[in-house]
C-alpha cells in the first residue's frame, strides 16, 4: 500500500476516485498543479494513512520510509532543505482535507520546520529577520495548540499582553525582539504543560504534527460537525504536506481569498480581498481590515492581471464559479486552494446563464447546476444588505424575506391592527393553531422557542410569510408585553424588522429591498419549462394571490382555500353565524349573505386565471378558529345577533372537538350542512358563468377535502352536479367543469379503485396525508421531531420532504388503482410538498400530472421538475463540455 502522492509527479488510473483517497483539498491541489498554476509544491498523505493510524494509535511504520522520500523529493524540487542553516530553509504548511470538505473543523499547521537555527538562517537570507520569527512565533503557537493541546487562548492573551505593553493595535507591529521573547516564552509553557522540550528535529515535528492533524477527524467540533451533515465517520483526512509561501515578508507581499464571480449577484468579475503582510488566515481572521480585490488591482496591477488568468484556468477548468486562497510573495503570485463558491439564489442563475453565454455549460448542465430551492429567497423582499442595522437577537432563518411591523402579542391583537391598515410583526414565544389567523394578519412572525419544523415555522413557510424562530435570547413576556434581549426592552407598538433569510431580528424600521430577479432568472426558467414533464400550479387563495403566480409561471391553481376568504373581518361574522345558527332558516339567511362575497372571489381567481385549471376546494374548515373564543366575544356575538349569551356559549361548546384535525371538518361538514356545499358550488359556477359571459376562458375543477368513503363523494357529486345543471338551466348555457376529490386519508388512497368512478381527478393532500398516515400531528410533533432528525428515526422531516417509504406507497397505490379503472383520470399534489424539490422527484416518478405549491414556491417547483426529467430522461446526446472531467489521481513521491 502506498500511502503518499506528490502533487505534481505521475499519474494514476482515471476510474479511481482521488477525492476518497486524498482528501478534496489534496485532489484540487493536484488537479491545480497538472493545470500548470503556481502552487506550492507538496504531497498528500493518503485518507487510507489516517484510518490506518486512528485504527492503531500509531502512524504505519513504512509511511516514515515514504515521508522521508517525499521530503527529499520537496527538497530536490524546491532546491531547499529542510535543515539548512546556510540559506533559507524548507518549511512547509501540514493541512488536513477529508473527502468532503468540512471548512475549518480540522487543523492546519504553517511553517513547520522552524527552529532556533532555521529561523536564523531564513533572517538572514531573506534580509528580514522579523518576518522569519514570526513565522517561527506562528509555528510554535499552531504546533502547541494542534499537536499539544495547549489552549488556544493562552496565546492570545500572551499576544495581546504583548501588544499593550508596546501599546499597538496588531500583531504585525510588534518588533523582532517581542516575537523572539514570545517564541521563548511559548516553548516554556508548552515544555511545561508536556513535560519535554520543543522539539526542534524536523522530521520530529513532521511526524507529531502529521499524528496531530489525523486525529483532528475525531475532534468534538469535526464530530459534531459530521453528524449535522450527515457526513460518514469512517472517511478520515488527508494530510498536504507543501512547501511554504510567505506573505508575511512584509509589503509585496501578502494573502487573499477570492471568488471567480461575485457570490453575491453572479457578476462576472473577482470578488475578495486582499490582506498586506498577512499569513494564511489572517485575511479573513478580522484584526486588520484587508483591502478589496478593486483596491488590489489598482495598487498591483500587474498581480492583479495574474489573479485574473488564475480565474479563467480555473473557470475554464471547472466550469464552475471556484472560491480560492492565494498569497503574494514578494511579488510572486500563488494559488493554495480552490473549491467550488458557495452562492446566492441570484447570483447562481446569474452564473449559470452566464456560463452558457460563455460557452462554458450548455442549458441542462446550467439547470442542474442551480440550487432549486435557492429560487426561493430571490422573490422575498430582502432586508437591505446597505442599511444601518441594530440587532436584537438572533434565530433561525426559518421562512426567507423580511418582515417590517409593530410587534404584537397575541393574535387578536394582530388581527385588529391589520383590519386597521397596520402592519404588524407577531411575537410569540411559540404559535399554535389558535394564533393562524394573526399569523395571516402579520407581515411576519417572531418566535423564542421552536426549531426550523415548529408550528411558526412551517405554517410560515406555507404562506410564504417572513418568520425567525427560535430566537432563544430574547425573552419574550406576551403578559407584560415586553420583549427583553440585554438591557433593551421593545414594547406592544414598537417597530420591529425581521429578517428571515438570516434569521436576524432588529430594532425599528429597516430598509428593505425588492427583490428582481433579472431575465435571466426568466431565461433559465423558460429552459426548465422546455424540459420538463410535470406541470406546475398553485395553492392560491386570492386573485392577488393568482395574478402573482401566474407571473412567477403557474400553470393553474391546484389549490384554492376558501376558509382563507371567511377569515376576513366582515364575513367572519357572518360565518359564525352560519355556524352557530338555532335553525335552517338563521343558517340560510347566513349563507345568502356569504354567496354573493364567495361569488366575488371566484370570479377575481378566474379573471387571473383566464385560460389555465382552477380546482376549487370546498370548505375544510378548522372550525374552532371560527368560532368566538373568549366570553366577550360570545357576549358580544350574543348582543349583535339578539340571542341569549348562554345559548350562544352552550352552541360554541357544542362545537368543541378534543381533536379537530380528526373532527367534523371537510367533506362531513357538507354532510351534516349540505346548504354549505350547495352554496359554494352555486358561488362557483355562478361566478364561471359570469366571467365566461365576459370572454374569460374558465376550466373550474370542484373539490371535495377529507374523503374517506365512495358514499361520501357520490353524494357530493350528485349535490353539485344537481346545482349546476340548475344554474346552467337558468343561465340558458353550460360550462365545462371537472369534480374531483382530494386524498388525504390513508382509506381515500386504499379504497382508489372505488373512488375514482366518481372522480374526474385526484389531488394528494399530503400535508394530512402525511399526519394521518404517520398518525403525527404536525403541531405536536415540535418537541419530539428534532430529536427524531437527529438520530435519524426518520430520513428527513415528513412536512417537507414527502415520506416515500410510507406516505408515498400510498400515493402510488393510489395512481395505479385509480388509474386502472379510469385511464383519463388527472392526478396533482397539492400539500406543500409539492413545492419541495425532493418530493417532486418523488411525483415526477409517481407519475402525477402536476404538483401545485405555494406562489414563491412556483419557480422552484419549474427547476426542481426540469432536474428530475434531466436526470431521468433518455440518454440524449450531450455537449462534452457539460461536465468538467474529473480530476485525476497523481502518481507516487518517488
Ligand atoms: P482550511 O482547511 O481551514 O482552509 P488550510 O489548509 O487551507 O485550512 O490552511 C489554512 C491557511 O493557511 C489558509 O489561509 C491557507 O491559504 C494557508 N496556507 C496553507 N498552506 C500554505 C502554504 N504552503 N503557504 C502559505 N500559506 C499556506
Ligand atoms: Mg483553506
Ligand atoms: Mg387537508
Amino acid at each position: 500500500m502506498r500511502w503518499i502522492y506528490s502533487f505534481g509527479a505521475g499519474r494514476a488510473d482515471r476510474g479511481r476516485n482521488d477525492r476518497d483517497l486524498l482528501g478534496s483539498k489534496g485532489a484540487q491541489l493536484a488537479e491545480m498543479t497538472r493545470l500548470g498554476l503556481n502552487v506550492p509544491p507538496g504531497f498528500t498523505i493518503t485518507t487510507q494513512a489516517c484510518r490506518a493510524y486512528l485504527f492503531a494509535g500509531e502512524l504505519p511504520p513504512d509511511l516514515e520510509e515514504e515521508l522521508d522520500a517525499a521530503i527529499e523529493l520537496l527538497e530536490q524540487t524546491t532546491g531547499r532543505l529542510f535543515q539548512d542553516t546556510e540559506s533559507e530553509p524548507l518549511l512547509v504548511s501540514v493541512r488536513s482535507g477529508a473527502a468532503i470538505s468540512m471548512p475549518g473543523m480540522m487543523d492546519t499547521i504553517l511553517n513547520l520546520g522552524s527552529n532556533d537555527a532555521t529561523i536564523r538562517a531564513l533572517g538572514t537570507a531573506s534580509d528580514n529577520p522579523r518576518f522569519a520569527w514570526d513565522c517561527y512565533r506562528r509555528f510554535v503557537q499552531m504546533h502547541g495548540e494542534v499537536v499539544y493541546g495547549v489552549d488556544h487562548a493562552w496565546f492570545e492573551d500572551a499576544l495581546a499582553e504583548c501588544r499593550q505593553a508596546r501599546s499597538v493595535a496588531t500583531d504585525s507591529s510588534l518588533p523582532c525582539e517581542d516575537l523572539e521573547s514570545l517564541v521563548a516564552e511559548f516553548k516554556a509553557k508548552i515544555e511545561q504543560v508536556v513535560g519535554h522540550s520543543f522539539p526542534a528535529d524536523q522530521k520530529t515535528q513532521l511526524k507529531e504534527a502529521v499524528a496531530a492533524v489525523f486525529r483532528s477527524w475525531g475532534n468534538p467540533r469535526a464530530r459534531e460537525y459530521r453528524r449535522v451533515n450527515g457526513i460518514p465517520e469512517d472517511l478520515g483526512t488527508g494530510v498536504n504536506v507543501q512547501a511554504m509561501v510567505y506573505g508575511n515578508r512584509g509589503p509585496g507581499s501578502g494573502s487573499g481569498v477570492a471568488f471567480t464571480r461575485d457570490p453575491a449577484t453572479g457578476a462576472p468579475r473577482l470578488y475578495g480581498e486582499f490582506l498586506e503582510d498577512a499569513q494564511g488566515e489572517d485575511v479573513v481572521a478580522g484584526i486588520r481590515d484587508p483591502i478589496s480585490l478593486d483596491a488590489f488591482a489598482a495598487r498591483f496591477p500587474g498581480l492583479a492581471r495574474d489573479l485574473a488568468e488564475v480565474r479563467t484556468t480555473l473557470e475554464h477548468h471547472y466550469r464552475d464559479m471556484q472560491d480560492l486562497e492565494f498569497t503574494v510573495d514578494r511579488g510572486e503570485m500563488f494559488v493554495l486552494q480552490t473549491r467550488t463558491g458557495k452562492r446566492t439564489g441570484l447570483a447562481a442563475v446569474r452564473i449559470a446563464t452566464d456560463m452558457v453565454d460563455e460557452g462554458l455549460i450548455d442549458r441542462d448542465a446550467a439547470l442542474l447546476r442551480v440550487d432549486a430551492d435557492s429560487l426561493e429567497q430571490i422573490l422575498h423582499p430582502m432586508v437591505d444588505p446597505e442599511a444601518e442595522v441594530r440587532e436584537l437577537g438572533k434565530g433561525l432563518p426559518a421562512s426567507p424575506g423580511a418582515a417590517v411591523g409593530r410587534v404584537v402579542f397575541t393574535s387578536d391583537e394582530a388581527r385588529r391592527r391589520a383590519a386597521d391598515g397596520e402592519k404588524v410583526v407577531l411575537v410569540r414565544t411559540e404559535t399554535s393553531a389558535d394564533d393562524f389567523p394573526g399569523m395571516v394578519a402579520a407581515e411576519g412572525i417572531l418566535t423564542s422557542r421552536g426549531g426550523m419544523t415548529s408550528h411558526a415555522a412551517v405554517v410560515a413557510r406555507g404562506m410564504g410569510k417572513c418568520c425567525v424562530a427560535g430566537a432563544s435570547t430574547l425573552r419574550i413576556d406576551e403578559h407584560a408585553g415586553t420583549v427583553v434581549a440585554g438591557d433593551t426592552m421593545v414594547h406592544e407598538g414598537d417597530w420591529l424588522t425581521l429578517d428571515g433569510t438570516r434569521g436576524r431580528v432588529l430594532l425599528g424600521r429597516v430598509r428593505t429591498v425588492e427583490p428582481r430577479p433579472g431575465e435571466e432568472f426568466d431565461r433559465l426558467l423558460g429552459w426548465a419549462d422546455q424540459t420538463r414533464r410535470l406541470r406546475v400550479r398553485t395553492n392560491a387563495d386570492t386573485p392577488e394571490d393568482a395574478v402573482r403566480a401566474r407571473q412567477l409561471g403557474a400553470e393553474g391553481i391546484g389549490l384554492c382555500r376558501t376558509e382563507h376568504m371567511f377569515f376576513a373581518e366582515d364575513r367572519l361574522q357572518t360565518v359564525r353565524e352560519m355556524i352557530l345558527a338555532p335553525d335552517r332558516e338563521a343558517r340560510r339567511s347566513a349563507l345568502d349573505r356569504l354567496l354573493p362575497m364567495q361569488r366575488g372571489d371566484f370570479e377575481g381567481i378566474f379573471r387571473a386565471m383566464d385560460g389555465l385549471p382552477v380546482t376549487i376546494r370546498l370548505l375544510d374548515p378548522p372550525l374552532h378558529e371560527f368560532l368566538p373564543g373568549s366570553e366577550e366575544e360570545i357576549e358580544e356575538f350574543a348582543t349583535r345577533t339578539g340571542r341569549k349569551t348562554a345559548e350562544v356559549r352552550s352552541a360554541v361548546e357544542c362545537h368543541r372537538e378534543d381533536n379537530p384535525m380528526l373532527g367534523h371538518r371537510g367533506v362531513r361538514l357538507a354532510i351534516t350542512v349540505p346548504e354549505l356545499a350547495e352554496m359554494q358550488v352555486r358561488a362557483i359556477i355562478g361566478a364561471a358563468l359570469a366571467v365566461s359571459d365576459e370572454g374569460v376562458r374558465v376550466e373550474p375543477e370542484i373539490m371535495i377535502p377529507v374523503v374517506m368513503t365512495e358514499r361520501e363523494l357520490v353524494s357530493q357529486r350528485e349535490i353539485i352536479v344537481r346545482v349546476a345543471e340548475e344554474m346552467f338551466e337558468e343561465h340558458g348555457r353550460r360550462i365545462e367543469f371537472r369534480i374531483g376529490t382530494m386524498v388525504e386519508l390513508p382509506r381515500a388512497a386504499l379504497t382508489a379503485a372505488k373512488l375514482a368512478p366518481h372522480a374526474d381527478f385526484f389531488s394528494f393532500g399530503t400535508n394530512d396525508l402525511t399526519q394521518t398516515t404517520l398518525g403525527l400531528s404536525r403541531d405536536d410533533a415540535g418537541t419530539f421531531l428534532p430529536l427524531y432528525l437527529e438520530k435519524g428515526y426518520l430520513p428527513a422531516d415528513p412536512f417537507r420532504s414527502l415520506d416515500a417509504e410510507g406516505v408515498g406507497t400510498l400515493v402510488r397505490l393510489a395512481v395505479r388503482e385509480g388509474r386502472a379503472v379510469r385511464e383519463e383520470l388527472g392526478l396533482g399534489v397539492c400539500g406543500e410538498h409539492g413545492g419541495d424539490p425532493r418530493s417532486i422527484e418523488f411525483f415526477h416518478d409517481a407519475g402525477l400530472d402536476y404538483v401545485s405549491c405555494s406562489t414563491f414556491r412556483v419557480p422552484v417547483a419549474r427547476l426542481a421538475a426540469a432536474q428530475v426529467a434531466l436526470r431521468r430522461g433518455p440518454p440524449k446526446p450531450r455537449e462534452r463540455t457539460a461536465s468538467p472531467a474529473p480530476p485525476e489521481l497523481v502518481g507516487a513521491a518517488r
